[in-house]
């Protein structure tokens, strides 16, 4: 029989075993991080050395990276080595000013690649199945760091990129696709395209292990997926500045992301006074880079609020899960002095059946005041022209996000297939108030 783990031997590590290991591996990071011109400064500047760590919880000594560090000391600050011993630099979109950068090396991509294979394995997937990543490839990780990860594990790799539904149909009747990753917002327009043509992907398909990941799903949402294809799919995650995919993920019990301890410390802070959060509340996601060399990142403040779930769990994996991400702190708008993270709107929409996919919060200025106006697909069955239906619709978006934010929504309901998609990660808010955040 074969292994339920990739590597047995670091995914069941006992507390203690682990803990030994992340404070040797913190030291020789900090040793690292010290040759580059941003870290030599902030730790001689918090007069914290490799030696003052003894136990994990000592990282609590050094400072905070943040994104606008990153931003400030772009694009080499941080570079630990000459750029001839590194081979490779992924970039985020960088829409507001500097764009961040991480370079690698050779060892920090075949660590990379490893963590995305042992992520893979642990949701089931083998060296036998036929995988197809479905999302962009260049400097967004999804693509080649999937594509790494699934040739290292063993599996035949389609490598489709992002879009193109028909061509991705295709593909997946040919090869006789048995597990895909594609982002959320972008699975039921795929399954759509299936429907279009007549095709039934549990009937037409081969497929059996879906992974998602990279934007803030519900639970309901996730529900939605496996019901449209009939297989299970798996929450991912990861983000650039901590390589990409692969830093947390499901195993088959689908409770939780197993977060890789060997290859990272996890902090969980309240956001305001960055104290670490009591156990099981949620705070914001702080990560260190363990088995990182070109560009280690020390405490990084991720932005992405989590928790953590209590207990261990029945896969084996002695590695702690982090709860779906409910969004980053930055998500979060304010709208009649009330705090709306946009997961919180979209839990209640994808538990109602009439309701497609897509959906879009404006906040806009009408008259004296700002209102919050949600503009959601009918789904395709329920588009019958039934009035009664609709109004009813309304009225039930109307209550339930009143209920659960305190704010009354105008609700407009459209097409199916009307609202503009976006090629990679939907953008959920549009704020055009004249007077911001208010
Ligand atoms: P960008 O910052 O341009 O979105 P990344 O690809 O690095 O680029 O995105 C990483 C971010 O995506 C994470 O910080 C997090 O906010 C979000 N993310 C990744 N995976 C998930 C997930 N499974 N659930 C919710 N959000 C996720
Ligand atoms: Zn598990």
């Amino acid at each position: 029989m074969q292994s339920p783990f990739w590597q047995p031997e670091l995914e069941t590590l006992s507390a203690a075993d682990l803990a030994a290991l992340q404070v040797q591996r913190l030291r020789a990071t900090m040793e690292r991080a010290l040759r580059s011109p941003y870290y030599g400064e902030a730790l001689r500047r918090a007069k914290v050395t490799p030696a003052d760590i003894r136990t994990p919880a000592d990282i609590r000594r050094l400072p905070f990276t943040t994104k606008a560090d990153l931003r400030a000391h772009y694009p080499f600050g941080f570079l630990t080595m000459p750029l001839r011993e590194t081979v490779r630099l992924h970039c985020s979109s960088g829409t507001t000013g500097n764009p961040t950068v991480i370079f690698h090396n050779r060892h920090d991509l075949d660590s990379w690649a490893n963590l995305v294979a042992r992520s893979m394995y642990c949701a089931g997937v083998r060296d036998a199945d036929v995988f197809q990543n479905i999302c962009g490839y260049g400097l967004f990780t999804g693509g080649l760091g999937f594509q790494y990860g699934a040739e290292k594990l063993g599996a035949l790799t389609i490598p489709a990129g992002a879009g193109n539904s028909r061509r991705q149909v295709k593909l997946m009747q040919d090869f006789g696709t048995t597990a895909i990753h594609a982002i959320p917002s972008y699975l039921p327009r795929l399954y759509d395209e299936f429907v279009e043509l007549g095709l039934d992907p549990a009937r037409d398909t081969k497929l059996r292990i879906i992974l998602t990941g990279a934007e803030p799903h519900s639970e309901a949402a996730r529900g939605r997926i496996e019901a449209m294809f009939k297989c299970k799919a798996y929450n991912s995650f990861g983000l650039s500045e901590m390589s990409g995919p692969g830093v947390a993920f499901e195993c088959e019990r689908q409770d939780g992301m197993h977060l890789w301890e060997d290859s990272f410390i996890l902090e969980l802070v309240d956001p305001e006074t960055l104290e670490p959060v009591p156990e099981g509340a949620r705070g914001e996601l702080v990560l260190t880079s363990l088995d990182r060399e070109a560009m280690p990142l020390l405490r990084y403040r991720t932005r992405d609020l989590t928790s953590l779930i209590p207990g261990s769990c029945a896969c084996g994996r002695t590695h702690r899960r982090i709860a779906r991400i409910t969004g980053r702190s930055d998500d979060m708008f304010i709208i009649k002095g009330c705090n709306v993270f946009p997961i919180q709107i979209e839990k209640i929409l994808m538990n109602i059946p009439e309701i497609g996919s897509d959906w879009l919060i404006v906040l806009d200025t009408v008259g004296d005041g700002d209102e919050l106006i949600i503009q959601v697909e009918v789904s395709q069955e329920h588009f019958t022209g039934d009035l009664a239906v609709l109004a009813q619709v309304r009225k039930r978006i109307i209550h339930e996000v009143r209920d659960e934010v305190l704010v009354t929504p105008s609700v407009h309901l459209v097409e199916p297939g009307t609202m503009p998609r976006a090629e990679g990660k939907a953008r959920r808010v549009e704020d055009r108030r004249r007077d911001r955040g208010g």
